[in-house]
């Protein structure tokens, strides 16, 4: 066992000798012809637990449970009965945080401060947060000007908000703990019940956190978790004709086969897609805050980060002095387990991964690129990739132009001060997650925010992240918001209701 050499909680060593299903209507049953799939530690490449992945027939039986406890128990509850078992939800996960983090580090690989901050932090304020909802989805009256029947007659017109229906969520691997909570937040809060598919890379803090969901006291069918091949369980969710609406994040590629997945019944679909965030410094930024901002906006967790600010662009007056604080921050940077506590750069997903992010280095390369930082694979075992700075790049470089997802930053010299033309580069780009302004001058911060397309432009900062604050994306970076008030839109529809009175 990949385990054996980290001193693990006994819980979580409890829960990985148990067997791994699948949760329907509250119980964990045996898959329906599925697949079995290996759990690998991505710090040392070896495998540390299997799970049964969901077939087509599991699909099908964790729908039928989310369509029938819609109209069940919970359907009776009070808003404020369903905020409660969110907020108990958290409690268990404040109560069981070391496990949380310990499964999270072991199964992604990223570092314990990162698990902490996501899934022990971040995770249980979301369903808190989203908890303070439940009592204030709130419809509209409406002052109508053509009473329905009668004219001269007098009419009241009211809205409910009502929960969507069955939410079949997917999520990724890169950050399973966190995901999980953004998916079950919004969609309890407003009544729905769900089926989530998690990432079988990436399953064991999702049923960790399963389990935890029954003994909050959800009724059954309200939360199904299934894991699965994509292609498989995944898109029979995505067809499955007795979803009301899908809610997905991860790649843009995949997002468009959901699009056309979800054609048959006409389902709601919010994506959370992919980016390549801009981080422009102006010349006169505070060059060592700036400095200090840009590495964590690249290799926060070692750049498998949807909002990484993957293009840095430097204006040429401090191009120099700020590639040398740069390549000297990057280079100290530590790559190693997530359970060394000076490691900053864990290891990457999978093999696969590894071996697509250095293809991004060697095309990088052999397009003129100049890997200043970096640049190869690294550890005798796992996965890792040593961060990496490609310096003079250009507009069509590949590295430029496409998610690496991975710890690779590709730089950028500018020469102008025209608000438009900078931004235009900033934009030349299908995504518009996220994007920085790095700059000491109030105007420029904002006339350049203005003319940036993407979903959160953050000011000497980066992809700043708050339960309040919408999160999404613009152009081939998704539909829709998540966070906030917003957040709760794609869960509820709208009816009108007109009385004559
Ligand atoms: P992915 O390959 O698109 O997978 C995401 C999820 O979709 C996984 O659960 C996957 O299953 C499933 N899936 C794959 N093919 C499917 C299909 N045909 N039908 C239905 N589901 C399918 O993405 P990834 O590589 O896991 O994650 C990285 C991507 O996610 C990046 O592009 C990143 O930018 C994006 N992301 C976006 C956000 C955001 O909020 N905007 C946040 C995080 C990540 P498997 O378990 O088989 O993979
Ligand atoms: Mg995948």
């Amino acid at each position: 066992m990949a385990a054996a050499s980290i001193h693990l909680n006994a819980g979580t060593k409890r829960f990985l000798d148990e067997p791994h299903r699948l949760l329907i209507n509250n119980e964990w049953v045996a898959t329906d012809g599925g697949d079995t799939i290996a759990v690998n530690d991505p710090a040392t490449g070896l495998q540390i637990a299997e799970h049964e992945g969901a077939s087509e027939a599991d699909v099908d039986r964790a729908v039928a449970a989310a369509r029938a406890a819609l109209t069940g128990p919970w359907s009776k509850l009070s808003p404020a009965d369903r905020g409660k078992l969110l907020w108990k939800l958290a409690d268990l996960m404040d109560q069981n945080a070391a496990t949380i983090c310990e499964l999270e580090v072991l199964n992604n690989g990223m570092p314990m401060i990162a698990a902490q901050l996501g899934s022990t932090v971040f995770a249980p304020d979301y369903l808190r947060y989203c908890a303070g909802w439940a009592t204030k989805i709130l419809g509209d009256t409406i002052p109508t000007s053509r009473p329905p029947m009668d004219p001269d007659g007098e009419s009241l017109v009211y809205t409910l908000k009502e929960p969507i229906g069955v939410v079949g969520a997917i999520i990724p691997w890169n950050h399973p703990g966190s995901m999980m909570a953004l998916k079950l937040g919004p969609a309890l809060a407003t009544g729905c019940t769900l089926v989530l598919k998690v990432a079988e890379l990436t399953p064991l803090t999702n049923f960790f956190m399963a389990r935890l969901a029954v003994e909050a006291g959800f009724p059954p069918g309200v939360i199904n978790v299934i894991s699965g091949y994509g292609e498989r369980a995944g898109a029979a969710l995505a067809n499955h004709p007795d979803v009301d609406k899908i809610a997905f994040t991860g790649s843009t590629a995949v997002g468009k086969e959901i699009i056309k997945a979800s054609a048959g019944n006409l389902k709601r679909v919010s994506l959370e897609l992919g980016g390549k965030s801009p981080v422009v410094v102006m010349p006169d930024a505070n060059i060592d805050k700036a400095v200090a901002g840009a590495i964590p906006a690249a290799f926060f967790l070692s750049g498998q980060n949807c909002m990484a600010g993957t293009r840095l662009f430097l204006h040429a007056r401090i191009h120099d002095e700020f590639i040398d604080k740069l390549s000297a921050g990057v280079g100290m940077l530590k790559v190693g387990s997530g359970f060394d506590p000076e490691a900053f750069i864990g290891p990457l997903i999978s093999e696969r991964q590894r071996q697509r992010v250095l293809g991004y280095i060697d095309a990088a390369r052999a397009e003129g690129a100049d890997i200043i930082v970096g640049g190869q694979a690294t550890g005798e075992r796992g996965y890792f990739v040593q961060p990496t700075v490609a310096a003079n790049t250009t507009r069509d470089m590949q590295v430029v132009r496409e998610e690496v997802f991975g710890p690779v930053l590709s730089v950028r010299r500018f020469e102008t001060e025209d608000l438009d033309a900078i931004a235009a580069e900033a934009n030349d780009t299908i995504y518009g997650l996220s994007g920085s302004v790095w700059t000491q001058n109030i105007s420029t911060a904002h006339r350049l925010v203005k003319r940036i397309d993407a979903g959160q432009v953050s000011i000497n900062c980066h992809a700043a992240i708050d339960p309040a604050t919408p999160f999404g994306g613009n152009k081939q970076s998704g539909w829709g918001r998540e966070f906030g008030k917003e957040g709760l839109q794609p869960y509820l529809k709208t009816k009108a209701v007109s009385i004559m009175l």
